[in-house]
């Protein structure tokens, strides 16, 4: 892991470019965040009104004396209809320029957040553009059907599908919508060709390829001849006869692929587009009468600001993707001489991600070398006490000699033998509660000493490392950055305000779970990913709150109930340009309460505060407690029911 250089320049002042060159706001904003000059976390939440900023310590200003108690989510609904507006546009103004023949008809994966108030608000902002819902599970169609109600956009189905799936697709159909029931597997043909005839419906149907270029990333598995998903070319064509056979072949309209989420590299959808194109090309001239080509998803997020093919980057913008899709489409099918389809997409991440973020505050730090204990000499101390002792001393001439490596190894061995005199009962607990307390102070002096000095020798580059802090924040990492957990995803993490102050010290975050897990030590670092990232000093007068960015796609909605922790306040922002503070705040959805996630795990919570109440009866008829202290404790109980998950300031 490299040293961050940042601590190196304790003496440099510090001015805010400094602070985006620390924690690159504006490099993963994506226009949508920036650092002000009073040091505050701004948020532009409309792309074409750049100079609308919300000061998002204002926000939270505002949340705290509406007594909405953190953590919390907050969505910028503004954010979520920019990103649909310059998704449909970019592709409509490429269409236009490139002179291709089809249209775009984009689809909203209802997987990525299936949020109500989110959906509504994507299907809201779309409807311009005869923008629709892509469903890929039943409960998603239920939802589809209900909120997708354009009768000139797509609904697109994808998934494993049963009979009930596939008649409610059916049903779709009968209330003129365009649903297009995608075929993931052989086998859903013939249900669905039995269905469709028993209730006389003519179906429109998509087939998945099974695409033989991979995707690059996290997810490049969903493509190849093993992905879990999709026809073989075999396959297509036996689908394609069987199809010719029901006299159904005019109902084949769309060819569909996806070859993964979060794809870090533009070279895999070239790749894509040529191997689909051809596909496309090919099976129109054996008469297939395809319309549209579903590109799927995968339009990738710059998590980590670096613009790379890194797992939590892309080395290609919304421009460049779409001008590939639309131009690689263009140019195949000239090539075959094949009418240019309609393009679908189904953007999910790119859509959701900026819109949400969580806020959290600090409510302590726990720091390996943070504990005094008297190291006075003690008579007849052990002899490794005492070497300690006399290279603390040394310590103050290491500056001259240079010799901190030196120092820093005789250290560490007198430590590891001080453990090994311990155990054979050589070293009493006082005297090894010593030699830990020297131990941690004669590396903080080497890491300061070792500030001034431009060359570092290897091995002391990981002293900072150990010596950094851990920030504990009230939230749950399982409940509100699952990824970060799960497969290792970066997320911006940054300071709401202070960033006009230099960060004093270098920080992992652990959250409030009872799981060593529960931790944050995955950060954008200066080139790479760092294990830590730069804080500022924890006032005790003064709150201190992080943002958790990028969190609207998937982490919105995966989080689980690891220590019933459960689901965050929120509040929806709306941008308002009369407004002095150019916002309000739309709606307040309350968190999970006590109650709410103890009922979801089947506990009945009117009966555990009975069983409270029964037992303080017992100790108030023995005069234990008196009735005044007891009618008061029940009540504690019960208030704590109600109230919510996450820690009281
Ligand atoms: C998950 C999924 C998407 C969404 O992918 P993003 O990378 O979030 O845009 C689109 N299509 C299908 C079939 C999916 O499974």
């Amino acid at each position: 892991m490299s040293r961050e250089p940042l601590l190196k320049t304790v003496l440099t002042p510090w001015s805010i470019d400094d602070a985006e060159n620390t924690y690159h706001v504006k490099r993963w904003g994506n226009g949508y965040f920036d650092i002000g000059e009073t040091g505050d976390i701004n948020v532009i939440p409309r792309y074409d009104q750049p100079n609308l900023k919300i000061n998002l310590k204002e926000v939270i200003e505002e949340m705290q004396s509406e007594g909405i108690q953190f953590p919390a989510v907050i969505r910028f609904h503004d954010i979520l209809r920019s990103q649909v507006e310059l998704l449909n546009k970019t592709f409509r103004n490429t269409i236009e320029e490139a002179n291709y023949e089809g249209q775009y008809f984009g689809v909203f994966p209802v997987k990525v957040n299936q949020m109500r108030e989110v959906i509504e608000e994507i299907v809201d902002a779309g409807s311009r553009y005869n923008y629709g819902l892509e469903a890929g599970s039943k409960p998603e169609l239920i939802a589809a059907l209900a909120y997708n109600t354009n009768k000139n956009s797509l609904t697109i189905l994808n998934g494993y599908k049963d009979e009930e799936y596939l008649r409610l697709a059916l049903l779709g159909l009968k209330i003129d919508r365009n649903i297009i029931i995608v075929i993931e597997k052989y086998s859903e043909l013939l249900k669905l060709v039995t269905l469709a005839q028993k209730l006389d419906v003519k179906p429109i149907i998509g087939l998945r390829v099974k695409m033989m270029v991979k995707g690059r990333g996290k997810w490049e598995h969903s493509s190849g001849e093993r992905a879990k998903f999709g026809l073989s070319i075999a396959e297509i064509l036996n689908a394609v006869a069987y199809l010719e056979a029901e006299g159904l072949t005019d109902c084949i309209k769309l060819l569909h692929f996806h070859i993964g989420s979060q794809l870090t590299d533009i070279r895999a959808i070239k790749e894509a587009v040529q191997e689909a194109s051809l596909v496309y090309s090919k099976l129109f001239k054996l008469g297939v009468p395809l319309e549209y080509v579903d590109v799927g998803g995968g339009l990738a997020i710059d998590y980590d600001g670096s613009q790379s093919t890194n797992d939590s980057s892309c080395n290609y913008n919304l421009a460049e993707y779409v001008s590939d899709i639309v131009h690689g489409f263009k140019q195949n099918c000239d090539l075959e001489s094949v009418p240019h389809p309609h393009l679908v997409s189904e953007s999910g991440r790119a859509i959701t991600a900026h819109h949400s973020c969580v806020i959290t505050n600090v409510i302590g730090e726990i720091h390996p070398s943070g504990t005094q204990y008297s190291t006075r000499k003690s008579t007849g101390e052990h002899i490794i006490v005492s070497n300690i002792r006399e290279l603390e001393v040394d310590l103050t001439a290491a500056e001259k000699k240079d010799n901190h490596q030196e120092i820093y190894n005789d250290v560490v061995q007198l430590k590891s033998q001080a453990m090994q005199a311990f155990k054979l009962g050589i070293l009493n607990l006082d005297e090894l509660a010593k030699v830990e307390t020297m131990y941690w102070r004669i590396l903080n002096v080497i890491e300061q000493q070792m500030q001034n000095h431009d060359f570092i020798p290897e091995e002391l580059n990981d002293i900072s490392e150990m010596l950094s802090s851990q920030y504990l924040a009230n939230f749950s990492v399982f409940q509100s950055a699952a990824d970060s957990w799960a497969i290792d995803q970066v997320l911006p993490i940054v300071p709401i305000s202070r960033l006009n102050e230099k960060p004093a010290k270098l920080c992992s975050l652990v959250d409030i779970t009872c799981d060593s897990d529960g931790k944050i030590d995955k950060f954008i670092g200066h080139d790479t990913v760092a294990n830590n990232i730069p804080m500022h000093k924890l006032n005790q007068d003064d709150d201190y709150y992080i943002g958790i960015f990028l969190t609207g796609a998937y982490q919105d909605v995966m989080g689980d109930m690891h220590n019933l922790f459960g689901r965050l306040n929120e509040v929806h922002i709306v941008s308002y340009d009369d407004d002095p503070k150019d916002f309000y705040i739309e709606e307040v959805v309350k968190g999970s309460s006590v109650d709410n996630v103890l009922s979801t795990m089947q506990y009945t919570p009117a009966i555990m505060a009975q069983v409270i109440k029964k037992e303080i009866d017992v100790q108030i008829s023995r005069g234990k407690l008196k009735p005044r202290e007891g009618v008061n404790l029940i009540d504690f109980y019960e208030d704590c029911l109600n109230g919510y998950t996450y820690l009281k300031q």
